[in-house]
């Protein structure tokens, strides 16, 4: 027995296993080329998942660079650091999702060939 990613929800399970225990995806009346599709479809949802996430860590960064250079710096003192805090909070969370996506393709290349 040995285990696969399930191709809806991507968690280890059974190659023997005619469902998922995690998601519920019921394998048992699909053929190969079905359960490739969905696993492209899966595949595909946690990338656009991925791109909305950086997209929103690129606004965070943006917003803290923005409150730090163009805020009211007199009428609102913690601004700068407040910009500070938060662009780079948005620069690390951006950053480490382009490598996640990066690590992830290299990962996907060789089932892509195979
Ligand atoms: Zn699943």
């Amino acid at each position: 027995m040995a285990l696969i990613e399930c191709p809806m929800c991507a968690k280890k399970i059974s190659s023997k296993a005619k469902s998922c225990p995690h998601c519920k995806a019921d394998f048992e009346n699909l053929t190969q080329g079905q359960l490739e599709a969905r696993r492209d479809i899966a595949n595909i949802k946690r990338q656009q998942g991925l791109m909305t996430q950086s997209f929103i860590a690129m606004l965070v960064f943006c917003s803290g660079v923005l409150m730090y250079f163009l805020g009211d710096h007199e009428t609102y003192v913690w601004m700068p650091l407040a910009g500070q805090i938060i662009g780079v909070t948005g620069l690390v969370w951006y950053l480490s999702l382009r490598i996640f996506m990066v690590a992830q393709k290299v990962k996907s290349k060789p089932r892509q060939i195979g």
